[in-house]
C-alpha cells in the first residue's frame, strides 16, 4: 500500500503543467525591468475585469489590503459599525479594527458556515455602515437578502472573496454582487499566486479611483499625495505570473469540485459525518472541503488521520470573536462555536486523484470505529 504522505494541498501538479508559461511570464518581466505597476498588473486588471464583467479591478499587496483600501473607498472610518461573521480568517475584522471602526459579528448558518441574514438585519443601527459577508470556503453567502438589507438602509456591501475566486451565487459570480469584491492571491486560494497580493472589485468609478489612489501612498499622481495612503501595488511579477493562471482558473476549480463531488460519495453512509453542502442556485469552489465531525470526535479523527500521515486542518479553531484580541468583547455566538468544535478540512486540490481520496476515506472510516 503506497504509504505517501497526503498533504491537504498540493500546488506541485498544477505548477508542473504551466512551468514554461510561468517561466516565460517571469523571463519577460526580468528582461523588461518594469518591476513596479509595469504592463501586466495593468493587462492582469483588465483580464480580472473581463473576467467578472466589471468596469474596474484594482490590484494590491494582499487580500488583507484590498479589504483595507475596499473599506476605506466605503467611507468606513471611525466608530462605524461593519456587520460581519465571526467564522473567517482574522483579517476580515482586522481591517475592521484597523480604521478604528466596530466589528460586528452575527452567527453563522450551521450548513454554509457563513452569516446569515435575519441576523444581519437585527444587527442594523445608525451607526451601519457597511456589511462584509465572507463566501467561507468557496462557497457564496447570502447575498440577494444581504444586498436588499443594504438598499434599504443606505449600506455599502464589502465582499471578501479571497477563499471564492470563481465561486458564484445565482449565476453571478461572487464578487460582482456587493459594492466591491476583494480577493486574495495567497498561495493556497483558488487562484494562488507566488506571494502575497490580491484585488478589489467594482463598477463604482468613485471607489475604483480612490482605490488606485489609497495604494499609491494617496496620490493620483506622483508626488502629489492627496490622502495617507499606502504601498500596496501588486508586484508585476506577481502579476505576469497570475496572468498565467487566470487562464485555466475555471479548468481548476471545476477539478476542485469533481474531487469534492467523489468525497461526497465516498462518505455516504458515514453518520458522524457532514459532508459540506452546496446550497441551491451556487457555484462552490471548495477552497476548502470541510466537513462536521460531529459527538465531540473531530480532534481524534484529525489525530488519527496525522497518524497515518493524512493532514487535515481545523479552519478555525477559535472564532473571531473569542481570539485573544476581542477577547470578552463579544457575546457569544453559539452556531460558531460549534461549527469551530466540529470542523475539519480534508485534503483537496484541483488534480487530487481518487486513489489518494479513498485513503482519506479509509483513514476516517476506521477513525470513527476505533
Ligand atoms: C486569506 C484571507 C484573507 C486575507 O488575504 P491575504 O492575501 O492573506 O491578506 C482575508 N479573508 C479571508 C476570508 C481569507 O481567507
Amino acid at each position: 500500500m503506497d504509504k505517501k504522505p497526503i498533504p491537504i494541498l498540493d500546488l506541485g501538479p498544477e505548477i508542473e503543467a504551466i512551468w514554461d508559461e510561468l517561466m516565460g511570464a517571469v523571463a519577460g518581466v526580468l528582461k523588461s525591468g518594469q518591476f513596479i505597476m509595469g504592463p501586466n498588473v495593468k493587462a492582469f486588471e483588465c483580464e480580472v475585469a473581463e473576467y467578472f464583467g466589471v468596469k474596474h479591478a484594482v490590484g494590491v499587496n494582499s487580500g488583507t489590503d484590498a479589504l483595507l483600501i475596499a473599506l476605506r473607498t466605503a467611507g468606513v472610518g471611525k466608530g462605524d459599525e461593519v456587520i460581519t461573521t465571526p467564522f473567517t480568517f482574522f483579517a476580515t475584522a482586522e481591517v475592521v479594527s484597523m480604521l478604528e471602526a466596530v466589528p460586528v459579528f452575527v452567527d453563522i448558518d450551521p450548513v454554509t458556515f457563513n452569516m446569515r441574514p435575519d441576523l444581519v438585519e437585527r444587527a442594523i443601527t445608525s451607526r451601519t455602515k457597511a456589511i462584509l459577508p465572507v463566501h467561507l470556503f468557496g462557497q457564496g453567502a447570502e447575498m440577494d437578502p444581504i444586498m436588499s438589507l443594504a438598499k434599504e438602509h443606505g449600506l455599502r456591501v464589502i465582499e471578501d472573496v479571497a477563499q471564492a475566486f470563481g465561486g458564484e451565487y445565482k449565476g453571478k459570480k461572487l464578487g460582482t454582487i456587493g459594492h466591491a469584491g476583494c480577493f486574495s492571491f495567497f498561495p493556497s486560494k483558488t487562484l494562488g499566486g507566488f506571494g502575497d497580493g490580491g484585488l478589489m472589485t467594482t463598477d463604482d468609478d468613485r471607489m475604483a479611483e480612490m482605490a488606485r489612489m489609497l495604494r499609491a501612498h494617496g496620490s493620483r499622481r506622483k508626488y502629489y499625495n492627496e490622502v495617507v495612503g499606502y504601498n500596496s501595488r501588486l508586484d508585476e511579477l506577481q502579476a505576469a505570473m497570475l496572468r498565467v493562471k487566470l487562464q485555466l482558473i475555471d479548468q481548476m476549480n471545476e477539478g476542485r469540485r469533481e474531487v469534492a463531488r467523489r468525497y461526497g460519495e465516498m462518505l455516504k453512509g458515514l453518520s458522524a459525518v457532514t459532508p459540506p453542502r452546496e446550497v441551491t442556485g451556487g457555484k462552490h469552489v471548495y477552497h476548502q472541503y470541510t466537513i462536521r465531525v460531529a459527538g465531540g470526535e473531530r480532534d481524534q479523527v484529525k489525530a488519527a488521520l496525522a497518524a497515518e500521515g493524512i493532514n487535515t486542518m481545523i479552519y478555525y479553531p477559535l472564532p473571531v470573536h473569542r481570539l485573544p484580541v476581542y477577547d470578552g468583547q463579544f457575546p457569544a455566538m453559539p452556531e460558531t462555536e460549534r461549527a469551530s468544535g466540529e470542523v475539519l478540512s480534508l485534503p483537496i486540490w484541483p488534480s487530487m486523484d481518487e486513489g489518494l481520496q479513498g485513503r482519506v476515506v479509509e483513514a476516517l472510516t476506521r477513525s470513527l470505529l476505533s
